[in-house]
């Protein structure tokens, strides 16, 4: 079976039919995509300038 990672288009051209993070090439890459599709969702939200300040807080929401 291959496949071909949506998050960093590696190629596995022999992966089993059981590969557990499919259609990623790594549970990493699974992760990388999910948390991009939640920070999309949040951006529909409510701006954000304070998430990428690399502290890691987040502004409450009143
Ligand atoms: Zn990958």
């Amino acid at each position: 079976m291959k496949i071909v990672c949506p998050t960093c288009q590696k190629t596995i051209d022999d992966a089993p039919a059981d590969f557990e993070p499919r259609p990623f090439c790594s549970a990493q890459c699974k992760l990388v995509d999910l948390g991009n599709w939640l920070n999309e969702g949040y951006r529909f939200s409510e701006p954000i300038d304070e998430l990428d300040d690399g502290s890691g807080e987040r502004q409450k929401p009143n």
